[in-house]
């Protein structure tokens, strides 16, 4: 993508942030599980919280290109930080896409601010991929809801206090879908944080299983006002969503791939830098590849979006190859690394850990394997 002079000051400044802010405590609040407070009222200043909201709501309105180039930079130092706007980002979409002009008054602007942040509602203990089996549901009561059921996994569960919730509203739809609606709920009496969720990797930010006890909400905050619409709103969030998680995979095939050739120059086998050991290089070699091809993916992906044109199986590809590159490559950072990647004294490790969500959030790699082929059977018919 050609960078604007706009675009070039907000790079340089989340350059600068992450150079100053995050990277001296990344490594010891990750592993010590610490929430970054002081990272999200920076983030904030930085208008992370409207990133993509349009500037008539009080966002800065930035192209889901350049957003994902920030994504990418974001990850390299702490892909934890970008959950903590990504999927507040993902509810903000759903109102700004498919609200009503009242639900998008009253919300995008406390959206942009942070005041009101939160994240995505789907996923249930019983259901994940197969959303249209979740249980949840919502019954008219007057002009409020009433709400019954459980979340789990949510990100920003705890430390949020607005959150999009998939229900369903007629569990006897035919087919299912038809019967779910989306809406977005704060947090008050009925609605609790159950528990914390503990994590392989992904430390810093919490997830959460969110309990919904009789939660009423008014009937104003069905997103769209309209019952029915909610497995479409769901899915039609989806494109950025893999965009975005494809491009925290590149920043942590990146970082594996920059770390790893900056160590292979230093460290001395039999005489000589393991760079210049013929096995080593083929590791470079095959590392720098897939992040390059990654990242290309990725921006062909968001360029359609920008665009307007379809791409849902574009963000499946980038999505797929991207979180895969992520994990191999930071496999192999750490085999270069020896006895070191395994240490908790370097990053590897933790990019190690990292990676693999990145193979399961927004639609595992199962299924965009399935989703890529179907979208090529649908647009090129024998
Ligand atoms: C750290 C973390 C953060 C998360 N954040 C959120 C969040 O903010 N909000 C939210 O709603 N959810 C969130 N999730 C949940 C996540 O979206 C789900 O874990 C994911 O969708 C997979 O669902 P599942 O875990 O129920 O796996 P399942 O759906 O049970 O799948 C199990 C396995 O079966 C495979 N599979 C399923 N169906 C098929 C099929 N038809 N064909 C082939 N293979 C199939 C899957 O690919 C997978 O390998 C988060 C999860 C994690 C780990």
């Amino acid at each position: 993508m050609t960078l604007n002079t706009d675009d070039q000051i907000i790079l340089d400044s989340i350059a600068k942030w992450l150079a100053r802010d995050v990277a001296p405590h990344a490594m010891r609040m990750e592993h010590d599980d610490t929430y970054p407070t002081d990272m999200v009222a920076q983030m904030k200043d930085l208008g992370l919280f409207g990133a993509v909201i349009a500037p008539e709501w009080g966002g800065l309105g930035l192209s889901a290109s350049l957003y994902a180039r920030i994504v990418t930079m974001i990850s390299e130092e702490w892909m934890s930080l970008t959950g903590i706007f990504n999927s507040h980002l993902m509810m903000a979409m759903c109102v700004e896409k498919y609200g009503t002009e009242a639900q998008k008054k009253h919300f995008l602007p406390r959206f942009c601010t942070g005041e009101l942040r939160g994240g995505v509602g789907l996923t249930e203990p019983d259901a994940g991929t197969d959303l249209q089996g979740i249980r949840t549901r919502a019954v008219k009561d007057g002009d409020h809801y009433i709400i019954n059921g459980t979340k789990t996994w949510i990100t920003n569960g705890i430390e949020g206090n607005c959150f999009s919730l998939l229900v369903k509203t007629d569990p006897s739809a035919d087919p299912p879908r038809r019967g779910m609606s989306l809406f977005i709920v704060e947090k008050g009496p009925g609605f609790t944080v159950s528990r914390k969720l503990e994590k392989l990797g992904y430390k810093g930010i919490d997830s959460a299983e969110l309990v919904f006890d009789n939660y009423r909400v008014p009937a104003a905050n069905l997103i769209g006002g309209v019952e029915g619409k909610g497995f479409h709103q769901t899915v039609g969030g989806l494109e950025l969503g893999r965009i975005n998680v494809a491009a925290r995979g590149v920043g942590i095939a990146s970082r594996a791939l920059k770390e790893s050739v900056r160590y292979a120059q230093q460290r001395k086998t039999f005489g000589k830098p393991i760079a210049q050991h013929q096995a080593i290089q083929l590791k470079l070699g095959e590392m720098a590849t897939r992040t390059e091809a990654a990242r290309l993916l990725v921006e062909s992906a968001a360029r359609a979006y920008d665009e307007g044109r379809r791409c849902d199986m574009e963000a499946g590809m980038a999505k797929y190859f991207a979180s895969e590159a992520a994990v191999e490559n930071s496999l192999e950072a750490m085999r270069i690394h020896g006895g070191y990647g395994y240490s908790k004294e370097f990053i590897i490790e933790r990019l190690y850990r990292d990676a693999p969500l990145m193979t399961i959030g927004e639609g595992t790699n199962e299924m965009q394997r399935i989703i890529i082929a179907r979208q090529l059977i649908e647009r090129n018919p024998a």
